[in-house]
């Protein structure tokens, strides 16, 4: 799968496609709309560099909220799963030539956390 920002200065690829996406209701999907697809950080792989980015980080700063320094598009975040694996949470909706709206979507209450 192919995703990027707004602009074109984020551009990375994906290993495999989404077969569900989740939304959060936590301070900061829910301001963002972005609908999520987690992934190992090997399935994942960035074509553009590094300093096209600018990370956004908060409470635990846990999670690397990565976005274009240009266009301030959202793409994906970065975290380290609860078992130590480094994980990458797509937002679906930066993929290209895809149906979101056919995705099932999981709901999770991250305010609760
Ligand atoms: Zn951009």
């Amino acid at each position: 799968m192919k995703g990027s920002c707004h602009c074109g200065n984020v551009q990375f690829t994906v290993d495999g496609a989404p077969t569900e996406a989740m939304s959060c209701n936590c301070s900061m999907c829910q301001r963002k709309g972005t609908l999520m697809w987690f992934v190992s950080r090997e399935q994942f792989h960035l074509h553009t560099p590094e300093h096209h980015l600018r990370d956004y980080t908060f409470n635990k700063h846990v999670i690397r909220h990565r976005f274009c320094q240009q266009c301030g598009i959202h793409a994906f975040c970065e975290g380290i799963r609860p078992d130590g694996a480094a994980m990458v949470a797509i937002n679906v909706r930066c993929l290209e030539d895809f149906d979101i709206d056919a995705l099932p979507l999981k709901h999770y209450n991250g305010r609760a956390l």
